[in-house]
């Protein structure tokens, strides 16, 4: 029973923690509404409402007790904590505080119930007022908006209401004197706010979790500017003679240790001695010393209010402006550190990323380096550049891409490619390593663009076997080519063997008997006539019989070449065969044929051949006949004027005969 009645206390306290927003308690788990709560629940509700409101008229009584006689009637003494208990704990406490409100309220002499209701009422919804006018849910130091919104709305309004309150009661007491009813209510304003002001941080701060705790580290200097803070506020507050009011500005400038210890400690450090130098003000004013302590008692507890107001207010401000400054170097800070994560990891990938890379292109089965496209610089070779080129890259030793190249005109002709095309591919250029060794190489280039430098990756391959492979290729061919010309000169040779009769150089009749009907075609489809002359030496037997065999052949050579000579280089001179000859005249008529063959008989007949030592003349006996006038076929042309050859022999030799017509020939 005893455990279960402690769960139930334990569910308000829960309960009350849990702020005005959570307001059903929670047992073992579940949320539970107030109206299924058991009466044991109740009565240990009731007991926290009761020692709240024994608390709240403890600590009015408390500060009443501090206060120097005769203090202003009429302060809200406990209104900084209700402030406090609804800002941190929530609206449950307000049935606390609103019976110690009135058991404070009843204890007053010379008020009607209605008064004393009035006054209790009037302290519970300034304290209501107060509480729920800041930002809900944090406290209202931290942020200037919060900070303006507590002095407006929990220091002026609440004060505000609470002071009417008591104004209102108050009010029958002063029913002719109304102005000194305002000017005595002008005081307690006062004097209530700088009760919130005073105490109302403190006690909210003192429940916080770490906010406005920048300087631990310092707590040397701390201690050490607080204790002569704490020391020079005894001597100047209780100390000092401040009657005639010179030393009235003194405790103002404690402000500036306050601020320092806000700025370097603890806000809570610095408002707590700021209520310690009001509490040392109006120490000094009960025992009658002090800055501020001019005239009367009335006038000391003045100064101390507003010397409260502007500690409390300076402290407010600066404190928010402080951790206003303190998010944002947070924020900052985080983002810094965000930021340079980011920047590690980018980091990191790009040298994984770079490492795979050298690993790809280290491997790569073939050569690989890369230079600066503007000044040939080589920034990178794999192993089997360095291998091909015998040098391996070192920072220390620069190395130029136009080095490996055997004419300086190639390099310059692949950079102007790059730079037209943007790549080179299977170009054959001539290399040579760092011994100096020349090789054929194709090359593939591409361009690349990094942090606005152009490079180059070379891609290399020695083709210097190929190279040798095409060359003995070219040389074999070459021979080929020139054992085939001779071979062509040779059956060329063979070919005008067959064609040419030995002895005299003229055309054979195997020519002739090649090419008279292809003639014959062509002229008789041009409509033109061809002349045909059967030549024949007259008694040629006797030049053999008389002077050799030898002499004969003498006289037929230079008979052959007296025809070449005498007809024109269109007509076609042959050796008929024997000691007869036959011309062919394309396009001459058959008189034009006629006068030729004459003249040619009479040039012969004065022609004296020299042969063997002999001079020797001949006559010739000369067939003509026509194409088409005696045939229109080879073999009718020659039948023709072999006809008329033999006409010649008959009638003399020595002469020219034409043939018969056809016609007559015909019949
Ligand atoms: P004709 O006036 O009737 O033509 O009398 P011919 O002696 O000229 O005629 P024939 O047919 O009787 O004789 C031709 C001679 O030509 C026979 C031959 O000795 C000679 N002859 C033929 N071919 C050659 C040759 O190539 N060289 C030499 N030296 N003589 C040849
Ligand atoms: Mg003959
Ligand atoms: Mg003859």
């Amino acid at each position: 029973m005893e455990d279960w009645i402690c769960r139930a206390f334990k569910t308000n306290l829960i309960c009350i923690r849990r702020g005005r927003h959570q307001p059903a308690p929670i047992q073992d788990g579940v949320e539970m509404p107030f109206r299924d709560m058991p009466w044991r629940a109740w009565a240990a509700y009731a007991v926290l409402q009761a020692g709240i409101a024994a608390g709240y008229a403890g600590f009015a009584a408390l500060l009443e007790a501090c206060l120097p006689s005769p203090h202003p009637p009429g302060l809200q003494l406990g209104l900084p904590l209700a402030l406090a208990l609804l800002l941190r704990q929530g609206g449950r406490v307000w049935p606390g505080l609103a019976l110690g409100m009135l058991w404070l309220a009843w204890r007053e002499p010379g008020l009607q119930a209605a008064d004393k209701v009035l006054l209790a009422l009037s302290g519970l919804g300034a304290a209501l007022l107060g509480a729920n006018l800041p930002p809900r849910r944090r406290l209202p130091f931290f942020r200037l908006s919060d900070v303006l919104a507590f002095l407006g709305g929990a220091v002026a309004l609440s004060s505000l209401l609470a002071t009417l309150g008591r104004v209102f009661a108050w009010m029958p007491a002063y029913a002719h004197r109304l102005p000194e009813l305002a000017w005595s209510g002008a005081q307690l304003w006062l004097g209530n706010a700088a009760l919130l002001l005073a105490l109302a941080p403190v006690l909210l701060l003192a429940g916080s979790h770490g906010r406005g705790r920048p300087g631990a580290a310092c707590w040397r200097e701390t201690s050490l500017v607080a204790g002569a803070t704490l020391l020079l506020a005894i001597l100047v507050c209780c100390g000092l003679n401040g009657r005639g009011g010179h030393y009235a500005i003194l405790p103002y400038l404690f402000i500036m240790p306050l601020l320092w210890l806000a700025f370097r400690s603890e806000l809570l450090l610095a408002h707590g001695l700021s209520l310690a130098i009001v509490a040392l003000v109006l120490a000094g004013a009960g025992l009658g010393s002090g800055a501020l302590t001019i005239a009367g008692a009335g006038e000391s507890l003045l100064n101390a209010a507003l010397l409260a107001l502007v500690q409390a207010v300076t402290l407010l401000v600066f404190g928010a402006l402080l951790e206003e400054r303190r998010q944002v170097e947070r924020r900052l800070l985080q983002a810094n550190q965000s930021l340079e994560a980011k920047v590690s990891e980018r980091t990191s990938q790009l040298a994984e990323s770079e490492a795979r890379l050298r690993l790809m292109a280290d491997a790569a089965p073939f050569p690989l380096a890369m230079n600066r496209l503007a000044g040939g610089e080589l920034i990178y070779a794999n192993e089997r550049a360095e291998e091909l080129f015998g040098a391996s890259l070192q920072p220390e030793r620069a190395l130029k891409v136009q080095d490996f190249y055997v004419h300086a005109g190639e390099r310059d002709e692949v950079a102007q490619a790059l730079r037209v095309r943007g790549r080179v591919e299977d170009k054959e250029v001539r290399l040579k390593d760092a011994q100096g060794r020349e090789f054929w190489a194709q090359i593939s280039c591409a361009m690349v663009k990094s942090d606005k430098i152009w490079y180059v990756i070379n891609g290399v391959s020695d083709i210097s076997e190929r190279k040798q492979l095409e060359q003995s290729l070219h040389d074999a061919n070459a021979a080929l080519r020139r054992q085939v010309d001779e071979i062509e000169v040779l059956q060329q040779g063979l070919r005008e063997q067959a064609l040419r009769d030995p002895l005299t150089g003229l055309f054979n009749r195997r020519h002739l008997d090649e090419i008279l009907p292809r003639v014959l075609d062509h002229m008789l489809a041009l409509h033109r006539d061809v002349a045909v002359l059967m030549v024949d030496a007259d008694h040629f037997k006797r030049v053999n019989d008389t002077y050799g065999h030898r002499c004969g052949d003498l006289v037929l050579t230079a008979l052959g070449a007296y025809l070449s000579d005498h007809f024109r280089s269109g007509d076609i001179v042959c050796r008929y065969g024997g000691e007869e000859f036959f011309v062919l005249l394309p396009g001459a008529s058959l008189e034009a044929a006629f006068t030729k063959a004459q003249l040619l008989c009479e040039a012969v007949r004065r022609m004296e051949i020299d042969a063997q030592g002999h001079t020797l003349s001949v006559t010739l006996s000369i067939g003509l006949a026509l194409c088409p006038l005696h045939g229109e076929d080879a073999e009718s042309v020659v039948l023709a004027a072999d006809e008329a050859l033999y006409q010649a022999k008959q009638q003399g030799r020595d002469r020219v005969c034409v043939a018969a017509p056809l016609s007559q020939a015909l019949s």
